[in-house]
């Protein structure tokens, strides 16, 4: 078997496109327009790619975008200031806070000063409780991107599916795990205590891997047919040249699987269009508007 190769660009470019024309749609029947606060603090080089790629795709779609960029030196009290203030900005419908933070800021502490209501990262403790109970909340974008992908390769059909996980990270493992809970998966949640994990990935009809090990799920650790979601992105060299793979060995895997994304080009663009998604969710909400088809 060859799988069919999940195209998340295409995915993202065509949700894009819809969210535009969701934008449009806010603006014209409720003079609204989706705005988004990002706040880069310090020079990390790949998280100064990551916030002008956010902001130039925020301003795409026809969103307000907001790029707050602060010294390194920046103390707590002077970030926690900058929250307060986008908090209160009623223009503002979406904060995000680039992370990781330089070590005098104590992350947990910024992300619980954030508006759960203007949370699109979906990080706050509120919206993490949401989730798990079931409550509509904002959920983080990798997660959503990876299960969106999911459900079209399958189909839209998750109902009873043996999904593993492996990773049990904040950041996608466990909120991805929840999403699939959601859909009324069976869900294995793995991660680096797992007892024989070729055996246990082995049972999934659809596997999500969110590792950050290169190549490290094989070809035989799948079961024919299944949906393979490779969140990974890791930076390895190969021939004396850089390259970007995934946490799965694709080429063994897209053998036998029914279904994978590839490496660069699978999870990797959603992460920004479930961010803009998120946000016109979220300003929608605090204007209590229903939420245009997206
Ligand atoms: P993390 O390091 O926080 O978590 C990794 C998880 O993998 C941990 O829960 C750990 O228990 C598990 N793990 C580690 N070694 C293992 C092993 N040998 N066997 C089984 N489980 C093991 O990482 P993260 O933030 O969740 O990110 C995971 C990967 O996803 C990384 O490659 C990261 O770059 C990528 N990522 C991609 C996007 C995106 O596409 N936009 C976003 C976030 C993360």
């Amino acid at each position: 078997m060859t799988a069919k190769i999940i195209d998340g660009k295409a995915y993202a470019e065509g949700l894009r496109a819809r969210i535009a024309n969701a934008v449009k749609e806010l603006e014209a029947k409720h003079g609204l327009k989706p705005g988004l606060a990002v706040v880069l603090v310090g020079e990390d080089p790949a998280s100064k790619v990551y916030v002008a790629n956010k902001a130039k795709q925020t301003v795409e779609v026809g969103m307000n975008s907001w790029e707050h960029r602060l010294d390194a030196s920046t103390s707590e009290k002077e970030l926690l200031a900058l929250v307060d203030k986008l908090n209160k900005d009623p223009a503002v419908h979406g904060i995000l806070v680039q992370l990781p933070l330089p070590k005098q800021i104590d992350s947990s502490k910024v992300l619980s000063a954030l508006d759960p209501a203007k949370d699109v990262d979906g990080f706050h403790v509120v919206n993490v409780g949401k989730l798990s109970t079931g409550q509509d909340a904002l959920v983080a974008c990798t997660p959503v991107g990876s299960v969106m992908l999911a459900k079209d390769a399958l189909g839209k059909k998750l109902e009873g599916l043996e999904a593993v996980v492996i990773g049990r990270s904040n950041i996608v493992g466990k909120p991805v795990a929840q999403l699939l809970l959601a859909e009324n998966c069976t869900v294995t949640i793995a991660h680096s205590r797992t007892k024989d994990l070729p055996q246990v990935v082995r049972r999934a009809d659809l596997v999500i891997a969110a590792v950050g090990r290169p190549e490290m799920v094989k070809g035989d650790w799948i079961k024919p047919g299944a949906c393979v979601i490779d969140v990974g992105i890791n930076r390895i060299e190969r021939d004396g040249k850089a390259k970007l793979v995934g946490d799965c060995d694709y080429a063994s895997c897209a053998a036998v699987a029914g279904s994978i994304t590839p490496v660069p080009g699978g999870v990797g663009p959603m992460t920004i269009a479930c961010l803009l998604h998120n946000t016109v969710r979220a300003a929608c909400a605090q204007k209590s508007l229903p939420v245009p088809e997206m």
